[in-house]
């Protein structure tokens, strides 16, 4: 058989060609402007999708002059937002959630809507945004001009994790988006942390649902607006409709919320679009629900109230955390050890914390 001589690479280079040098040596590369905190709300308020991208970016960032600039910026966005309708999405891993995003993301698009879509994944401080980080998994909406997509951002704790995700909506809502879907994985508190910055909350289950109910805890279940048994096509469709029967007898042993709404579970098969329809009505009615009984504002103070407490909760521990980092292993030694108690124990780490605050001027 005749060999194929190897191809030539893309980088030889012709016999007496005299290359360029590849580095200009003379380039630098121009500083961007910095924007003052009016240009960049003036650029977050005419819907400058890189404006916001890079705002979130500023939150998400470790460094104080970039956590300054995204507090101003946050400030300046806040009398801009709150006019969103909020909604909170989770489900086990591969129950759907991100087909299901797809799909129903495009319903809303449809309905004139803007839409951005946001994450919460503790778990992506190792991986930098492991759920939404590979936008081909919703690659129709990732496409459109009048969606958003961001992956969950990086964070030492769930608390900042979701703080951050938190302020990403003011942004997205001055933004001018509509309709903010924050989605979680089925695991862990993050749900938890969803809830309480969301008006509303989807709960995805699968058509096995026998099983997957006991392994859904139930504080989740409890604090679904909406259960959707995903994957109701083909075969499954008999599994979908029994999980539906038991899923709605399971609900009957909650008290009923606050809001005064009655949880409707449906089916819905977000591969063959179907039944998304039927969800995104159950979303209206509760809109209309919610602002006639004075719910709607009720809940968001609360959790207004709810992110104060938290956010000054989280930054009194690291502060205490930075001042009494050595003595605090010994001492929680010693309890372990049964030498000291608990109490003593913190009432001597926040003796010392005191005294390395030093006396008030
Ligand atoms: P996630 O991990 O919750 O985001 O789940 P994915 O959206 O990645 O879906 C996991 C798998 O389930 C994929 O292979 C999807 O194609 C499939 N899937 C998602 N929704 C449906 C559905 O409604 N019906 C069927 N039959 N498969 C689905």
């Amino acid at each position: 058989m005749k060999k194929t001589p190897p191809t030539p690479s893309a980088l030889h280079l012709s016999k007496g060609k005299i290359m360029p040098d590849s580095i200009n040596r003379q380039f630098k590369r121009p500083k961007r402007p910095q924007r003052s905190v009016e240009d960049w709300i003036t650029a977050l308020r005419s819907g400058d999708r890189v404006a916001l991208s890079q705002a979130i970016t500023l939150i998400e960032s470790t460094h104080a002059k970039h956590q300054n600039l995204a507090q101003a910026i946050i400030e300046g966005c806040l009398p801009h937002s709150g006019q969103s309708f909020r909604i909170g999405l989770t489900g086990t891993p591969g129950v759907g959630k991100s087909t299901f995003i797809d799909g129903f993301g495009q319903l809303l698009l449809k309905e004139d809507r803007q839409l951005a879509v946001l994450a919460i994944d503790p778990s992506s401080q190792m991986t930098r945004g492991s759920i939404l980080g590979d936008k081909t998994r919703m690659e129709t909406l990732s496409n459109h001009p009048n969606a958003f997509i961001r992956p969950s951002a990086a964070g030492s704790s769930l608390g900042g994790v979701a703080q951050k995700t938190r302020e990403s909506i003011i942004l997205c809502e001055a933004a001018g988006f509509d309709t903010i879907l924050v989605e979680t994985v089925g695991v862990g508190q993050s749900e938890t942390a969803v809830h309480s910055m969301v008006d509303f909350f989807l709960l995805l289950l699968l058509p096995n649902s026998g099983d997957e109910l006991q392994g859904i805890k139930r504080g989740v279940m409890e604090m679904a607006d909406l259960i959707a048994i995903n994957k109701a096509d083909g075969d499954a469709l008999p599994a979908a409709r029994l999980a539906r029967r038991q899923c709605k007898n399971g609900l009957h042993l909650f008290p009923p919320k606050a809001s005064g709404w009655t949880v409707p579970v449906e089916l819905c098969s977000a591969l063959e679009k179907t039944g998304l329809d039927a969800l995104w009505g159950h979303l209206e009615r509760y809109h209309r629900h919610a602002q006639l009984k004075g719910y709607w504002t009720d809940h968001r103070r609360q959790q207004a109230a709810y992110w104060l407490e938290e956010s000054l909760g989280r930054q009194l521990r690291q502060l205490f955390d930075a001042h009494v980092q050595a003595p605090y292993a010994p001492l929680k030694g010693a309890v372990l050890a049964g030498q000291l108690s608990p109490f003593e124990a913190s009432r001597r780490l926040l003796a010392l914390f005191l005294e390395h605050q030093g006396p008030k001027k």
